[in-house]
């Protein structure tokens, strides 16, 4: 089983807080969309096992125009073997689903004609202070009007929102939440603005200009937010997603549980069970290489130690939890000590547990996962 991540790495323009791969120069996009389905066949050998899903990923594939999309999902077919029924998702910006009732209705008739079947908003808030101050190209009424026309068309779509916003109290954050169960969705995701080297947001926040990020209030906000879905029915199966029964994102699921997929485009990373691999992030040298018949691709094979560290790193973000006798079976008595000696104190704390064999944050330890999980990992 295996999934296959295309990267599109353009944006109408840069939100302030991203740090992913994106150009805002679009005059390259005809050629970057032939260029990845090069990559395609280059890669096809890489792939043997059947194709379950496809994600359009980004960057802001909605840029991307219906036959732009068609030509990479056709490319996708001829190429590798794809199951009846795979997931097909497509992240979407809302200001590119709303330019007007009658194109919007074209357009989402041709996503799902091209056998796009999940699609993944980035609405981030609902709010323009929120929106204006992240630099997104859309406003709170295009959020709200993409997601009533989007409806009503697709079952299985997701939202991305934002929380620990500067400026943003809990009230505003709990408005946000409740307007996005208003509209019924079965899957929203949702993270903490993080404050990343490079970008226009941490440049604002030095220069004093917007206020910085307050931890625990990102904190609070999270607890909210998992306890607002929970009564809703929602489970929390990774501490950025909350899903209904049978919405949880097929894509994703594999990624966190350590199955292989391949990533074309500038900037994707890919797995084959074995080694991780990253594609260059630039354009201009990324379409010249392909087009040479190179992969621009860096390799670095896993260590013991790095699978083991993933295991536990995404085994704590996850509701499946790290399974102790998978790291014994993997690794060894060695790793499976460690583990439960370095967890012992997290457990005394109350922010780990040990459920049928599984350890699982708790409550109290969700949100401090990460750093948990560092804490538990073995250096060589
Ligand atoms: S639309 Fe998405 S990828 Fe593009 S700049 Fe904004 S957050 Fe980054």
């Amino acid at each position: 089983m295996s999934g296959i991540y295309i990267h599109i790495p353009f944006c109408k323009q840069a939100c302030h807080y991203c740090d992913f791969h994106f150009s805002t120069q679009l005059g390259k996009k005809e050629a970057m969309v032939q260029t990845i389905a090069k990559e395609m066949v280059l890669r096809k050998s890489e792939v043997e096992d059947e194709v379950e899903t496809i994600y359009f990923g980004g960057g802001t594939p909605s840029v991307l125009s219906n036959k732009e999309i068609e030509f990479l999902i056709q490319t996708v077919y001829d190429n590798y073997i794809v199951i009846d029924h795979p997931e097909i998702t497509l992240e979407a910006n809302p200001d590119d689903l709303v330019s007007s009732r009658a194109q919007s209705r074209s357009l989402f008739l041709d996503y799902k004609n091209v056998g796009i079947n999940r699609l993944s908003i980035g609405i981030q808030s609902f709010f323009d202070e929120d929106l204006k101050l992240m630099n997104r190209a859309h406003n709170a009424g295009e959020a709200e009007q993409c997601i009533k026309e989007a409806k009503q068309y697709f079952d299985n779509i997701t939202i991305d929102l934002i929380y620990g916003i500067p400026g943003m109290d809990n009230e505003r954050w709990k408005s946000n939440i409740q307007r996005a169960l208003d509209f019924g969705l079965p899957h929203i995701s949702s993270y903490a603005l993080t404050v990343e080297p490079r970008t226009a947001l941490k440049k604002f926040i030095e220069k004093g200009v917007v206020p910085d990020v307050d931890d625990e209030q990102a904190q609070e906000q999270f607890h909210i937010l998992v306890d607002m879905l929970a009564e809703q029915g929602f489970v929390n199966y990774e501490i950025s997603n909350f899903g209904k029964p049978g919405f949880f994102s097929k894509n994703n699921t594999a990624y966190w549980l350590g199955k292989k997929y391949l990533g074309v485009g500038p900037s994707a990373h890919s797995f084959d069970g074995k080694n991780r691999g990253w594609n260059i992030r630039n354009n201009p040298t990324y379409i010249k290489k392909i087009n040479e018949g190179i992969l621009p691709i860096e390799v670095e094979a896993l260590s013991q130690s790095d699978r083991y560290n993933e295991a536990v790193m995404t085994g704590l973000r996850t509701v499946w939890g790290v399974s102790l006798e998978k790291i014994e079976k993997e690794f060894g008595l060695t790793y499976l000590d460690y583990l439960n000696q370095q967890a012992q104190k997290y457990v005394e704390q109350g922010l780990l547990q040990l459920v049928d064999g599984k350890l699982l944050t708790t409550k109290k330890g969700k949100f401090l996962a990460d750093g948990i999980a560092s804490d538990l990992f073995f250096v060589d």
